[in-house]
């Protein structure tokens, strides 16, 4: 069969599906790049915010369009609303996220348990990546009071070290540079079995010659003394990404998060005092209930003390289901987006000023896209270990090579580079 993959959303989604064209692959079935040429499809949807929600909609209909005639729709907007992927065109057969894991084999109805050595290969189309999203972990045990997407994955479960050590060698067998391991609640791996990410994360490094490891978003909570020792291993890559949502006490208190402005703010000196030039990134709400003009304040005092490398700001989006939806004092759309507005301007201001310290320096980049660019040969794109974009020209392309860069310049959000040799 012909099979078309689509995700949205999280890079847990994006580990899931390349989870599945492995596994179609190894029963002899080919992934394609474009829906027209499909038999069946897969889409994995999301439900953070209602936009997601939409998209996800949306992808499905573009599918049924392009004409195919087996949709399977799986992933957190039709776990919640199975009903209502159901009645979307084309939705054949619908798999909740508890039933995910082993969609493929039910779908084939065959096991496909002897996979390795099957080497990962990148997913054709829009979603060929040079890094390779790695699942350890899903679902979480903490109930933000926002948060939809730990009603639809239910409860934390962490695989095994051997597991993920297993899909890291396919993804090294495949061509991939670099490792980014993902969760819902990536912290939070082990805890089911008496263990701490700390564990896996040394055992990768030793059991593996992963070139780059790095943790996408880590709730703040999670992290022991002594973690940020890890990173004496250059091998993993010096980036932080640890959601703040709030700056202000109260607020945090009304989402249920389990820190505060100063357990945050510690954190992040130890961080900074551990790792040398560590990118620090975050998330935050805007405009989140019952947020008044005092506390949005305090906020993006906050905010800007901290000083981030980067993130990302999200307009409150109530979600049915969660307890946040049913709060008083709902903030109005359009000070919501204003709100948001100004944080992302603060953001955009510490990563301006952030970017400016690493003009001049050296530093090792993985180059993530190529396009041609006639007399001046190719440009390239990728990302430093501290998660700057970099843009380069090459005479030849350099997808998926790591090269040492001289960062000559800041050039709107990204560093202006020069090769200097292999890195
Ligand atoms: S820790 Fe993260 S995934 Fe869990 S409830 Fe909070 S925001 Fe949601």
């Amino acid at each position: 069969m012909k099979i078309y993959l689509d995700t949205i959303g999280c890079r847990l989604n994006q580990s899931e599906i390349e989870t599945m064209a492995r596994q179609f692959r190894a029963a002899g079935h080919e992934i394609v790049a474009v829906p027209d040429s499909a038999d069946m499809a897969v889409v994995n949807t999301c439900a953070v915010t209602s936009n997601a929600a939409a998209d996800s909609r949306g992808v499905i209909r573009r599918i049924a369009r392009a004409g195919v005639e087996e949709i399977v729709a799986t992933g957190c907007w039709t776990t919640l609303q199975p009903r209502r992927a159901l009645d979307l065109p084309g939705v054949r057969r619908v798999v909740t996220n508890d039933s995910k894991d082993h969609l493929v084999e039910d779908i084939l109805d065959l096991p496909i348990y002897d996979l390795e050595p099957l080497t990962r290969v990148p997913l054709p189309g829009l979603h060929r990546r040079t890094r390779a999203f790695i699942k350890v972990q899903d679902g979480c045990e903490n109930h933000c009071t926002f948060c939809i997407t730990t009603v639809a994955r239910g409860e934390g479960r962490s695989r095994t070290i051997a597991d993920v050590i297993l899909d890291i060698r396919s993804a090294l067998e495949g061509g991939a540079k670099e490792i980014v391991l993902t969760g819902v609640h990536l912290g939070s791996w082990g805890y089911d079995f008496d263990s701490h990410l700390t564990e896996l994360i040394k055992a990768i490094l030793r059991e593996t010659d992963v070139p780059r490891l790095r943790l996408s978003s880590l709730e703040p909570w999670d992290l022991s003394d002594g973690f940020f020792s890890l990173w004496d291993n250059k091998r993993l890559m010096p980036h932080l990404h640890l959601p703040l949502q709030s700056g202000c006490e109260s607020t945090l208190r009304r989402m249920a998060r389990k820190t505060t402005p100063d357990s945050f703010r510690a954190l992040v000196s130890a961080a900074r005092t551990a790792i040398p030039d560590v990118a620090i990134t975050t998330d935050i709400i805007a405009g989140f209930p019952g947020e008044t003009e005092d506390e949005f304040a305090e906020s993006l005092d906050f905010v800007r003390e901290m000083n981030f490398a980067g993130g990302h700001v999200f307009t409150y989006s109530p979600r049915p289901g969660t307890g946040a939806a049913r709060m008083k004092g709902q903030v109005k759309p359009e000070l919501r987006k204003k709100r948001n507005h100004v944080l992302r301007d603060a953001l955009e201001e510490s990563a301006r000023s952030y970017r400016r310290k690493f003009i001049g320096r050296k530093m090792s980049v993985l180059w993530e896209s190529t396009s041609e660019m006639g007399e001046w040969g190719w440009k390239m794109e990728g990302l430093t270990g501290n998660y700057l974009r970099v843009n380069a020209f090459a005479p030849s392309p350099r997808w998926n090579e790591i090269d040492r860069v001289a960062l000559e310049d800041v050039e709107d959000d990204r560093m202006k580079g020069v090769i200097l040799n292999k890195g």
